[in-house]
């Protein structure tokens, strides 16, 4: 339920709605816009909704029965703008973050940041704990990554980003990380989302390989039922029958998400595609759709990387796709 404050309604007022919903069991989220501050009452108590339109200051009750509140447009009408590092997600800024897939060692990171960093790169991103699909695959260097990712990060003065897999590995994440990254097969590990929810620190919530829309803002749901406002969503791809690109981009959920939801939402066309001849056309491709960002793989030395080196940008092509996207972005009216 929402609800809707006058506009000259004062903290007062505000106060004894919020005291007033709680006493009735529900958790109170205040979104305080420009105009109106509009309370989100979540939970699952039954009230009468009378009983609210009459308390001072309130304009309007609205019952939503779309199953997600917290990230709906309806809560909080205009666009929620992440900042990390001075970079901004959403409300017509595009946030980029690039990295190789895997942090191997200190040198291949350093390398990397350096070049990336030059081209204007402020979020690094970096896997330090990896969910492979075979077991013998390369799992990551764990804490060691995240340390050389934070060492290098801070090097070049940029903020991070690395997939947490676990609950028991958050207070790791908080110590290193300045974005969370939930991974695609992790989007639906309800108790990894509801640990999150508790944080206050971006989450970068990527969409599951088989998830529909719903589906995934759901999960962004759990994480901000839990008082975490900062998500980030992050369209990577979906499977399909289609086997010649690793996944299928849907660049529709650009539109489509942006129109449900206020929360920022950015792509990951290297493992929506996983080709590097791709990754470009997809990129202008999700930045003319209305992107809020990109997250892209960009190694060093593709050929000898560890993981997913066949999607990952060389430098070089990195910092003129990095160009050509700022060119484009001014056609949208948006900006990196
Ligand atoms: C990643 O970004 O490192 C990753 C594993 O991506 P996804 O979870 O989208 O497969
Ligand atoms: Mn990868």
């Amino acid at each position: 339920m929402l609800i809707v404050m006058q506009p000259q309604a004062d903290e007062e007022k505000i106060q004894k709605v919020i005291d007033f919903i709680k006493q009735k069991g529900f958790d109170a989220h205040v979104s305080r816009g420009a105009d109106h501050t509009v309370i989100g009452a979540v939970g699952r108590k039954v009230i009468d909704k009378r009983d609210i339109e009459l308390l001072d200051g309130v304009k309007e009750v609205i019952r939503i029965t779309s199953p997600y509140k917290l990230v709906s447009r309806v809560f909080k009408p205009q666009d929620t703008i992440i900042e990390v590092k001075g970079v901004k997600f959403g409300g017509g800024y595009i946030g980029m973050i690039a990295g190789p897939c895997t942090v191997e060692t200190y040198d291949q990171m350093d390398i990397t940041a350096e070049k990336l960093s030059k081209c204007g790169v402020k979020v690094l991103r970096g896997g330090a704990f990896k969910p492979r699909t075979s077991p013998y695959a390369f799992q990551g260097l764990g804490e060691e990554g995240l340390k050389i990712l934070r060492e290098v990060a801070d090097k070049y003065d940029m903020a991070v980003t690395s997939e947490v897999m676990e609950v028991n590995q958050i207070p790791l994440f908080l110590k290193y990380v300045d974005i969370l990254q939930v991974g695609a097969r992790n989007m639906q590990n309800f108790n990894l989302l509801k640990s999150l929810g508790e944080i206050r620190k971006p989450v970068l919530l990527k969409r599951g390989l088989s998830a529909t829309i719903e589906e995934w803002l759901m999960s962004a749901e759990y994480i901000m039922a839990g008082g975490n406002r900062e998500v980030i969503l992050c369209e990577r791809g979906i499977r399909t029958f289609e086997h010649i690109t690793r996944n299928t981009l849907d660049i529709s959920a650009i539109p489509v998400v942006q129109k449900i939801s206020h929360l920022p939402i950015v792509v990951d066309p290297s493992h929506a595609t996983g080709l590097r001849d791709k990754v470009a056309p997809m990129s202008k491709a999700a930045v003319a759709a209305g992107a809020d960002g990109l997250i892209i793989e960009v190694h060093h030395s593709p050929e000898t990387a560890l993981c997913d080196g066949a999607q990952s940008l060389y430098p070089e092509e990195f910092a003129e796709l990095f160009e050509d996207l700022k060119t484009l972005a001014r056609v949208v009216k948006k900006s990196f």
